[in-house]
C-alpha cells in the first residue's frame, strides 16, 4: 500500500468543529435564493437527492438544470478560519508518513485549498481530487474511484482511503481499497481499520506494518 486518499470534511478536521453546517446552511440559502426551491420543500429536496444521487449538486444538475461551477462557488464562500486553525500534530502525523498522499472530496478544490491551508498542512499532499474529476459524479459512485486512480497511475490495491462516510468506504473496499473509517460509531464489515481520529493513522499504520 503505498497511496493514501484523504476525505476532506470531517475527516481532516473532527465535525465537532462544525464547518461543513456552514456550507449546509450555504446549500438551503442556494436552493431558495438563486434556485426559486419553497424553503420548506428544502430539506426533504435534500435528503431524497442525496439518496439517489450521493450529493445535492447532482439533483439540482438534473432537475433544474443548475449551473454546478455556480452552485460549487456559492455554497463553499464560507469563512473556514472560524472553525479551524493550524493542527501541528496532524502536520507532523501526515509529514511521518512515507506513502504517496492525495484529498479525493465531493467538495470543490477551491474549499480544499482553504481547509488545508487553515489547517497548515497544504504541502502534505501532491493534489485534491474534488467533484469534478468525474463530471461532477460524486462518491459513493465509482466512477470519480477510477478516475483517482488513472490520475495517479495506480491500482485500488495500491491504496487506502481515509473516510468519515461509511458508503463511501464500502465503493473503496468494492474496488479492492484499504478501507480506514474516522469517527464514532459502529465498524461495518468493510472496514479494515477503524480510529477515533485521523491523527491516530500514524501509529495505527506503523503497528499494523509491524504486524506479522
Ligand atoms: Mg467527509
Amino acid at each position: 500500500m503505498d497511496v493514501l486518499l484523504f476525505d476532506l470534511d470531517n475527516t481532516l478536521y473532527p465535525p465537532e468543529r462544525e464547518l461543513f453546517n456552514l456550507i449546509d446552511v450555504r446549500i438551503n440559502r442556494f436552493m431558495v435564493e438563486q434556485v426559486g426551491i419553497p424553503a420548506d420543500a428544502v430539506d426533504s429536496l435534500r435528503r431524497a437527492y442525496w439518496a439517489a444521487y450521493g450529493v445535492t449538486l447532482q439533483g439540482l444538475i438534473r432537475h433544474y438544470d443548475v449551473d454546478p461551477e455556480a452552485y460549487l462557488h456559492y455554497v463553499h464562500d464560507v469563512d473556514v478560519t472560524t472553525r479551524l486553525a493550524p493542527d501541528p500534530e496532524l502536520r507532523d502525523m501526515l509529514a511521518a508518513l512515507p506513502q504517496r498522499k492525495a484529498v479525493f472530496t465531493n467538495g470543490s478544490t477551491c474549499h480544499a485549498d482553504r481547509v488545508m491551508n487553515a489547517l497548515g498542512i497544504t504541502d502534505q499532499f501532491e493534489t485534491v481530487f474534488d467533484i469534478r474529476v468525474a463530471g461532477y459524479r460524486p462518491k459513493p459512485y465509482p466512477e470519480p474511484y477510477r478516475a483517482v486512480l488513472a490520475a495517479l497511475d495506480t491500482t485500488p490495491q495500491r491504496c487506502a482511503m481515509i473516510e468519515d462516510s461509511r458508503d463511501n468506504l464500502r465503493t473503496a473496499k468494492q474496488l479492492g481499497m484499504t478501507t480506514i473509517l474516522v469517527g464514532p460509531g459502529a465498524t461495518p464489515a468493510f472496514v479494515d481499520l477503524h480510529l477515533p481520529d485521523v491523527r491516530a493513522l500514524g501509529a495505527a499504520l506503523s503497528l499494523k506494518e509491524a504486524a506479522p
